[in-house]
């Protein structure tokens, strides 16, 4: 499948949002025993043609929560003290979360490399999530993930065709 631009994803995301609400509905309920495999499947084969440093949409869109465990490894790598770095990049959100204060995430250079590779954040190195184990718990994320991510859209796309429910 081609992969969306990322100026499309944002509509073909939002076509697709009832589809794939009902979609996950149906995947709580009716789980299939294979699920953690076939995700595994689909989430290798789509990263394998995937190149995000020709897209970097994450890193500029939306960022990552950090823990507190990021919070001092990531401080640490900058020499900072882990309430310095607090102060210098980041807020609490709606969710008492720690985010980033502002977007594209201050780590991202101009070739969308990621200056702090080695240290990032968990949710970084695990975003779109979409080879997580009971993939149907993490419904709701999935459905915002697809409007930002074309890799995690293709393979929500290709697993209703391999898991029709
Ligand atoms: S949005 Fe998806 S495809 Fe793009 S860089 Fe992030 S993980 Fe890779
Ligand atoms: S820390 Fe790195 S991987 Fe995470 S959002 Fe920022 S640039 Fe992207």
């Amino acid at each position: 499948m081609l992969k969306p631009s990322l100026n499309e994803i944002q509509k073909l995301a939002k076509d697709k949002h009832n589809e794939n609400k009902k979609y996950f509905d149906k995947l709580k309920k009716k789980t299939p025993k294979n699920l953690d495999y076939v995700m595994q499947d689909l989430h290798d084969a789509e990263f394998k043609k995937t190149n995000c440093l020709e897209c970097a949409n994450c890193c500029k869109t939306t960022g990552p929560l950090f823990t507190s465990a990021d919070i001092e490894r990531i401080a640490k790598h900058f020499r900072q003290k882990p309430q310095q770095f607090i102060e210098q990049y980041l807020r609490i959100d709606e969710d008492q979360d720690y985010v980033l204060q502002q977007v594209p995430c201050t780590f991202l250079d101009a070739e969308n490399y990621c200056m702090i590779y080695d240290v990032r954040p968990k949710a970084c190195r695990e975003f779109p999530h979409t080879d997580r184990q009971k993939f149907q718990q993490i419904a709701n994320l999935t459905i915002k993930n697809v409007a930002i991510c074309p890799a995690a859209y293709n393979i929500v796309e290709e697993m209703k065709k391999k898991m029709p429910l």
